[in-house]
């Protein structure tokens, strides 16, 4: 049976690429198509001048949880609503791995879209090491949105 994606477009009239099974779960596997492709979006954003940076950490939550935590700075409106879509909230950007951002109401300076993978600090560790591969999957469906691709995204690096 052809994978029923195939036959969706998005909202640019560019066909749903085929991301392949493993983002059969990923929520925005279907979302997208509610959006322009990742092409369209990334040209926008460097038409505009817009150059989306994310950052990937560990960060300490609370005593005994810990969190991978990607943070998206400086994005188009459509950005804002595709990442709003797929669970990104706005916070002030991270100062380091001990003081997340707090959470902000409204766009400004300093404002970030932030998405957190949770973990009992004494998780198993198959279960941190599930959520490394998924932190993995999330980074390979956002890169082709970002105008320089995968080299928008630095690990272990906060917002400056
Ligand atoms: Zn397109």
């Amino acid at each position: 049976m052809d994978r029923f994606s195939a036959s969706l477009t998005h909202r640019c009239g560019h066909a749903l690429a085929d991301v392949g099974a493993e983002f059969d779960n990923h929520e925005a596997n279907l979302i997208r198509a509610a959006f322009r492709c990742p092409q369209c979006m990334a040209e926008v954003s460097r038409r505009l001048g817009i150059n989306t940076q994310v950052y990937v950490n560990l960060q300490q939550i609370s005593p005994g949880m810990a969190a991978f935590v990607a943070e998206v700075t400086d994005t188009t409106d459509e950005m804002d609503d595709l990442l709003a879509a797929v669970g990104y909230g706005r916070r002030s950007k991270s100062a380091d791995e001990l003081h997340p951002g707090v959470e902000v109401g409204e766009p400004g300076q300093g404002v970030v879209w932030r998405k957190e993978f949770w973990f009992a600090t004494n998780a198993d560790p198959r279960h941190v090491v599930a959520l490394i591969d998924h932190i993995k999957l999330e980074m390979r469906w956002l890169s082709p949105y970002l105008p320089q691709g995968e080299s928008s995204i630095a690990f272990f690096a906060f917002p400056a």
